[in-house]
């Protein structure tokens, strides 16, 4: 009884010892599932942080994380979870009721006069309206909180000039080169929606 007894421990510590050493040799295939997803929370932290930076005024929503529990493919789930940012910032609403005026002191003589629309033609005086408003929106895109320069950046109509909108700064808003085009976009589906810069920048986060 005793002799069955330690053969019983000898062969079950063998066996122990086999599984053991299996388990640790193929840890990674093992749990694979386990190594890919914590690579792919780093990249949702990653992402947050660099969207908290560069548009600090949108709150991106994450619950799409939650769907691509099933997702094996790491790449694809990252690519999947861009994507759906990129829905998210196209489909954000432009507030247009923070367009401000710029002090009576600062417009000049031929102001007004160039300031109704003429023709197709942008008014002579465009490029020292688009430095005012530049300076008067903080240097940041309106509509997605981007900080941009003056050469990375357009001047969007509120109203558009097929509506009677006119170059007055109440109607002028500073936006990102991506915003106009999504903004134009939305007058017109015709018009290309394909170039975003967003999509390069976060793409180039997926290493
Ligand atoms: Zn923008």
């Amino acid at each position: 009884m005793n002799f069955l007894g330690n053969d019983f421990i000898i062969s079950s510590s063998i066996w122990l010892i086999v599984v053991f050493t299996f388990i640790f040799t193929f840890r990674k295939k093992i749990f694979s599932f386990y190594y890919k997803e914590s690579d792919f929370d780093k990249f949702v932290t990653l992402l947050k942080e660099y969207l908290d930076e560069t548009y600090p005024k949108i709150n991106f929503n994450f619950h799409f994380v939650e769907t691509l529990e099933d997702e094996p493919n790491p790449d694809a789930k990252k690519y999947a979870l861009i994507d759906n940012i990129i829905n998210q910032y196209i489909t954000l609403e432009l507030n247009s009721t923070h367009n401000k005026s710029i002090p009576t002191n600062k417009l000049w003589g031929s102001y007004t006069f160039n300031s109704k629309p003429n023709k197709t033609k942008l008014p002579e005086d465009w490029l020292q309206r688009k430095a005012l408003i530049f300076e008067r929106d903080e240097k940041t895109c309106q509509r997605c909180s981007k900080k941009t320069t003056i050469q990375e950046s357009d001047i969007f109509m509120l109203t558009p000039l097929e509506k009677g909108g006119q170059y007055y700064f109440e109607n002028l808003l500073l936006v990102c080169i991506d915003c106009m085009k999504i903004e134009n976009h939305k007058r017109d589906t015709s018009l290309n929606l394909k170039y975003l810069d967003i999509k390069d920048e976060l793409y180039s986060l997926v290493k």
